[in-house]
């Protein structure tokens, strides 16, 4: 079990959920970072008492400086707050709970100074998992998965050889629209999108689930967390959320983790393992489960997972490229300003149009990235 953390991006919906986490198993909080929302930042800091806080965006750092000018605590900004919070002494784990590429650097400097990552922020390895799975074994660093379907997928494997598993079954609810066509979901507005069925998450990646482009940029993370290939991956869609996903070894044993939809139980893991302790969830009821059921994904009716699954097939910075253009155009669907379906157009869009390099360094990688938020903004500008 890790002795304090730091956590990056606290002000979201993981970040959120770490912190209570934190409160419950009695772990320390070395440092926080935020961008924005400065005053719930503020609330956590008088309460957690961190020694280093970072605020991303420089004018909001400036003004929780003053706010906070009663209080013992570093305040650092921009990606070098970041670093500092992912890197510092006094943290041997970093919860990578920002959203978007932003997560990538100070990923890796986390795991030169050999600090265990609590992986929750898909772009990291979306985006760079070849440098950052290298790296980290090169310097002998834990990645340990926040995502459900990550932590299911490691807690199947523990104490397994690489060699005993088949295939990786990543399961997914299917989200809001499930089974419904593409040309019925044009006018879908942002609320609906957003109303997942079984999780509670923030609002981008909830409309990821109801593209589930969500399963795709899985699809991509567990391909690099666990050293398989595309064709070691089965998408299963499970409507009730109650397995979060398997694997099928090689004598034809499938191994599930099941438990609660709620974040808390692999964030919880993230941060005790290799130890377990009791948690504030609620727990698993079999006689009150009403049924299991599994389907096939229609890859017509979920053109985002398709995409995402050939681009992790083309691998490169393809995946890169379609999950940066797929932010960008998630938010302006968010904010009414593209429909729902154009999502797609938009992330194959910009896989097209930016083109893809193989063998990407770091600066490569973000320079795709750019690229591809560029490419929305302009096409797609109202
Ligand atoms: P939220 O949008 O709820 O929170 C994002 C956090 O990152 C906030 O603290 C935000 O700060 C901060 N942030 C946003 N932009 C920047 C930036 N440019 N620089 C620095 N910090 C920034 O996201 P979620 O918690 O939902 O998701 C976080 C990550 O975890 C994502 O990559 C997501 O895919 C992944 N994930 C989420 C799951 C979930 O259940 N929510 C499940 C599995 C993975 P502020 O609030 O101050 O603006
Ligand atoms: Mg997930």
């Amino acid at each position: 079990m890790v002795k304090s953390i730091s956590i990056l991006g606290c002000t979201g919906s993981i970040g959120r959920q770490t912190i209570a986490v934190a409160e419950h198993i009695g772990m320390p909080v070395a440092a926080l970072t935020a961008n924005s929302r400065i005053d719930m930042l503020e609330e956590q800091v008088r309460r957690l008492k961190p020694k280093f806080v970072a605020v991303y965006d420089e004018k909001a750092a400036a003004q929780f400086k003053t706010n906070i000018a009663d209080l013992d605590v570093k305040v650092g900004s921009g990606m070098e707050g970041l670093i500092e919070a992912a890197t510092m002494d006094g943290t041997d784990c970093v919860v990578t709970a920002v959203s978007g590429a932003v997560g990538l650097r100070p990923t890796l400097a986390a795991i030169d100074e050999k600090k265990r990552i609590a992986l929750a922020n898909k772009e990291t390895l979306v985006c760079a998992g070849e440098i950052v799975m290298k790296r980290a074994e090169e310097k002998g660093a834990e990645i340990i998965p926040v995502d459900s379907e990550h932590s299911a997928i490691f807690q199947c494997l523990m104490g397994r050889e690489k060699g005993e598993l088949r295939r990786i079954l990543l399961t997914g609810s299917g989200g809001p629209f499930r089974g419904r066509p593409v040309a019925e979901l044009e006018d879908v507005t942002p609320q609906q999108a957003v109303a997942h069925p079984n999780w509670s998450m923030g609002a981008k990646i909830s409309v990821d689930s109801a593209t589930m482009m969500n399963k795709g940029l899985e699809f991509i993370e567990a391909m690099h967390l666990f050293g398989v290939t595309p064709d070691d991956i089965q998408v299963v869609i499970h409507p009730q959320s109650i397995i979060h996903s398997m694997v099928e070894l090689i004598d034809g044993t499938v191994i599930a983790q099941l438990g609660v939809p709620d974040m808390g139980l692999p964030i919880q893991l993230a941060l005790t393992y290799p130890e377990r302790k009791p948690s504030m969830f609620e727990r698993l009821d079999f006689f009150s489960m009403k049924d299991m059921t599994f389907e096939a994904p229609d890859y017509k009716k979920l053109p985002c997972l398709k995409l995402a699954i050939d681009c992790a097939r083309t691998g490169g910075t393809a995946p890169c490229v379609m999950s940066a253009a797929n932010e960008v155009a998630v938010h302006m669907f968010l904010k009414n300003q593209l429909g729902y379906n154009r999502i797609y157009e938009a992330a194959a869009g910009a896989v097209e149009h930016v083109g893809v390099i193989q063998g990407a360094d770091l600066d490569t990688i973000i320079a795709a990235d750019e690229a591809a938020r560029r490419y929305v903004r302009e096409s797609y500008a109202k």
